[in-house]
């Protein structure tokens, strides 16, 4: 029998019209940008691919439960029933709501870092390596070798490569490690999956040497999908429970609700030990807020508690990741580079390979990304050497081997239609990719530069030639 389609498993209620500017406009917003399509206005973009973060639509019963907010100051109905979803889905046992997932790295980060530590990791996310590293930390990289090759088609590109872990215990010592963390689905490796037997090997060695294991579960019910679909031995077992499994291998998580969780704003950290939950509680009153609501409201946290049950139901998360792979192959079949396999939530285009004609002090990732709005409307983010930022012991541009272009799918929002227009999009740039000028920095920030960072082409005036 052939293989059904499937379609998104909703039907669409309310309609948010897009606009589409004239090309000459773009181009003109672009410069007033400084080329970084985190300047643009929103009003100014055609498909908004920049980021999966907050961009969800949320459900008919999500907004339903927006009028349940109880928005007492102290012990909020929704706090308890978020606390009773994230027990059920998640499995920690003590919540700590935040206002977003950098909010949980920045207490977690204050709770257990001191000044010369070594925090390990699979690929640096850039609020988390930034919370380390003012918590005087220093980031370790300590992803298998394949996550930065992006033409390598291995299933768990995710993956800690054990050798680099154990020489990095033997050399600093475990003392100085005062813990693992551990991202789902890896978002600077292209939405790259870990398998459940690495999760499983890194969770037993950090245990031989007392190291505490720390998820970033931001993508975890996305790396779920990846282990039911990919892993042998997890094909019949549910995605909620895959996601028991994988969270049932750490000490506590950090989360930003705003990916998988299926809501506009939220996030939390969790911890088994009531020891450290305590310490949590006493830092989330003085940043966030009191600790049954963290800086969100009662129905920011009750659509988090409906967006949580949602976001472990099978059909959304195969149709989440089917328009994500529609994409991917549409560009594949036309040769255009991007990182192999297809991740959880965007296509990452190869910038380096795309535009071999921009060296990388030029910033390829970043020209790319502000061409492709020029040229169609569509909105990608950098994530290259310009996210990458400066190695804070010398200064210097730390120039990453993945050189990419994120286009980022808001989960329930776009339909396959767009997909196509995208696609075609980067078609027209791949087609002429001469057309693209590489850039030069008019402005630099000290932290997380990429947000607010200003170009300038190297050569004339604009970023795409013949536009
Ligand atoms: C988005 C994200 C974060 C930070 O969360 P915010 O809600 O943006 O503060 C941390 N880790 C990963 C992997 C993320 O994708």
């Amino acid at each position: 029998m052939r293989k059904r389609s499937w379609a998104e498993p909703f039907k669409i209620k309310m309609v948010e019209p897009l606009r589409m500017i004239s090309a000459a406009e773009r181009a003109k917003a672009a410069a007033e940008a400084g080329f970084n399509t985190f300047l643009l206005k929103s009003e100014d973009v055609y498909i908004d691919l920049l980021t999966d973060s907050g961009t969800s639509a949320m459900s008919d019963r999500q907004w339903a439960g927006m009028m349940l907010g109880d928005e007492a100051y102290a012990g909020s109905a929704n706090y308890y029933h978020l606390e009773e979803v994230v027990a059920r889905h998640y499995g920690y046992k003590h919540l700590i709501p935040t206002h977003q997932g950098r909010g949980a790295e920045h207490i977690l980060s204050r709770l257990l870092i001191k000044p010369g530590d070594v925090v390990p990791g699979n690929m640096y996310f850039t609020t988390t390596r930034a919370h380390q590293e003012l918590a005087g930390a220093r980031f370790v990289d300590v992803i298998c070798d394949a996550a930065h090759d992006p033409a390598d088609e291995s299933p768990f590109k995710g993956n800690i490569d054990l050798a680099k872990l154990e020489a990095l215990i033997a050399r600093v010592g475990a003392s100085r490690i005062p813990y693992l963390c551990m991202q789902c689905c890896v978002n600077m490796a292209g939405g790259q999956p870990i398998s459940m037997a690495n999760i499983a090997a890194v969770r037993a060695l950090c245990r031989q040497h007392g190291i505490k294991v720390m998820l970033d579960a931001t993508r975890a019910v996305e790396n779920a999908y990846f282990i039911k679909d990919r892993e042998p031995g997890y094909s019949n077992k549910s995605v909620a429970d895959i996601l028991l499994e994988i969270c049932s291998h750490s000490d506590g998580c950090t989360n930003s609700a705003k990916k998988d969780c299926l809501v506009n704003i939220g996030g939390f950290l969790c911890v088994n030990d009531d020891e450290l939950a305590e310490r949590a509680r006493n830092l989330v009153v003085l940043f966030e807020g009191l600790h049954t609501y963290g800086g969100l409201a009662g129905r920011d946290m009750e659509a988090m508690a409906i967006g949580i049950t949602e976001s472990v139901q099978y059909d959304h998360i195969r149709a989440r990741i089917g328009q994500v792979e529609y994409l991917g192959a549409l560009l594949d079949r036309q040769g255009v580079p991007i990182v192999k396999p297809v991740g959880g939530h965007g296509i990452f285009l190869d910038a380096a390979a795309f535009l071999p004609h921009i060296p990388r002090s030029q910033f390829p990732a970043q020209a790319l990304a502000a061409a492709l709005y020029v040229e169609s409307g569509v909105r990608s983010m950098e994530r290259g050497t310009v996210s990458a930022g400066r190695d804070p012991d010398t200064g210097k541009n730390i120039e990453p081997k993945l050189e990419l272009v994120r286009l980022t799918i808001p989960r329930r929002v776009y339909t396959q239609a767009h997909m196509d227009v995208t696609a075609e999009s980067v078609w027209a740039l791949f087609e002429a990719p001469e057309r693209v000028v590489g850039l030069a920095f008019t402005f630099e920030p000290t932290y997380l530069r990429f947000f607010q960072s200003r170009f300038k082409p190297v050569e004339g005036d604009v970023v795409l030639r013949n536009a």
